[in-house]
């Protein structure tokens, strides 16, 4: 006999503890259950189809179901279902996946580490970056400096990177060591009234600059952010912004380091996000995208200095987890990668389907309800107001986007919210018809919140 809805949701409210979830709330209506994938759909145990406007988690970029995915697992765990990387051993998976992880990244960021997800590959990059001030003799440079409404995930060290307070004071974080800088760099959010996005660009930078001359330049190791700014609202950086802080962390001596876990692997259109915006950091970390979410993996990605300094020390690198480059995660993330490239998803059809997002998004500016549309390749971000001209938001906050995130899934489309702004990040592998679907149902969303709202 199969499961019912109400079973599955009782076992579930019985004995999982969710992710960012206020539990009493979720046990009183229950989860929903998601039973099947294939291409941009899901379906859910009440047999409703939906369209996946998210991607999983940012993640999916071939979609659900996906053969050559399924095959490429089926093959590693046949041959061999497991082995570990310590004790001077590789895989052939692991090894060829490492060289085409480094054909893609910018030239120089060629030495690769893995790790299992998002946040475990931000722990290793900020071991390795104190790693490295301490074999160049440098062990007070060991202050990072992340962003306010910045996400790097949900360890103690990603915790304490990201810029979200409601993610810290609960659990006694930030550590010391870390330090978050403001503005944030959000034109639409953050912009003066009169100031031009270059200017607030150059602002948010100057300010970045501040706090490493505040902290002092010797104590400051690396400064991270996302080249999209992803879970903390969906914000483009202001023109000119990477540049500019390029610039600052080569004056003070301070390693770029970007996070590229939401927006590597065709995200944006290009491999990576700093591509897409035109710098090269010296440590990038990268997850999700890198293996479409079938299998649980990251990479970090390091510069040749640093690479000398670890590959040429005499103390062991005493660091790596039991699943650091595991043959069956590596197989498929390879075929992952290689499909991404195969089917064009960064390059001609990538671009196109791309343009097509972005023209179908930026069609919603007329909505009563929306006060900009904003986004990058096969990213995009709604903003939900009460006023367009002034921007005023509805009261109490965040309630919009909880409304209109309701429609959503009532609707059979998947969009989250974050605050008051709505987010769609869907496969790679999505057609124009699918496109055209699924800003049909996001339009209709949109016009059944106005209604709740106004009424
Ligand atoms: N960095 C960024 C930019 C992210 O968006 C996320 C997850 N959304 C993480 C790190 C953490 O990744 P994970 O959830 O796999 O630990």
């Amino acid at each position: 006999m199969t499961a019912t809805t109400k079973d599955l949701q009782n076992i579930d409210n019985a004995h999982h503890l969710h992710p960012f979830t206020v539990h009493h709330e979720l046990r009183e209506t229950g989860p929903r259950v998601i039973t099947r994938g294939e291409g941009v759909y899901l379906w859910d145990s009440e047999g409703n189809r939906i369209i996946d406007g998210m991607a999983g988690l940012w993640c999916v970029q071939l979609g659900y179901g996906e053969q050559e995915l399924v095959d490429a697992a089926a093959d590693a765990l046949k041959t061999l279902s497991y082995y570990n990387t310590f004790f001077q051993t590789t895989t052939p998976h692991a090894a060829r996946l490492a060289q085409l992880i480094a054909e893609k990244t910018p030239d120089g960021l060629d030495q690769i580490m893995f790790g299992s997800s998002g946040s475990e590959s931000n722990d290793t990059a900020i071991k390795l970056i104190w790693y490295y001030w301490n074999l160049k003799g440098k062990p007070e440079k060991k202050t990072i400096i992340s962003r306010e409404r910045a996400y790097h995930g949900s360890t103690v060290a990603g915790a304490s990177l990201s810029g979200l307070p409601f993610m810290q004071g609960i659990f006694d974080l930030p550590l010391p060591r870390f330090h978050h800088v403001g503005p944030t760099p959000h034109y639409y959010e953050y912009g003066n009234p009169g100031e031009t996005e270059k200017e607030f660009a150059l602002r948010c930078a100057k300010a970045v600059e501040d706090k490493i001359l505040e902290l002092g330049p010797e104590n400051v190791a690396a400064f991270v952010g996302e080249p999209v700014m992803g879970a903390g609202g969906l914000m483009l950086p202001p023109e000119g912004y990477w540049q500019e802080i390029e610039k600052i962390c080569k004056k003070y001596d301070v390693l770029l380091w970007s996070d590229e876990v939401i927006c590597g692997f065709g995200r944006t259109g290009e491999w990576f996000g700093c591509q897409a915006y035109g710098y090269t950091p010296d440590i990038m970390t990268m997850a999700k995208g890198i293996s479409s979410g079938y299998q649980p993996l990251s990479a970090v990605a390091i510069n040749r200095e640093m690479a000398d300094a670890i590959v040429n020390a005499d103390s062991e690198m005493a660091h790596g987890y039991t699943y650091s480059g595991h043959p069956v995660v590596c197989a498929v993330a390879l075929r992952n990668i290689e499909m991404i490239e195969e089917l064009g998803l960064v390059g001609a059809r990538g671009e196109e389907i791309s343009a097509y997002f972005q023209k179908k998004l930026a069609a919603l500016d007329d909505h009563p309800l929306v006060g900009q549309t904003r986004g990058i390749g096969l990213l995009g971000g709604i903003e939900l107001v009460k006023d367009k001209s002034t921007k005023e938001r509805y009261q109490p906050e965040g309630e919009a986007g909880l409304i209109c995130r309701r429609h959503c899934f009532e609707n059979g489309v998947i969009m989250r919210a974050v605050g008051d702004t709505m987010f769609l990040c869907p496969p790679l592998v999505i057609s124009k018809d699918e496109i055209d679907e699924l800003f049909d149902l996001v339009r209709k969303s949109l016009d059944l919140s106005h209604k709740e709202l106004s009424a």
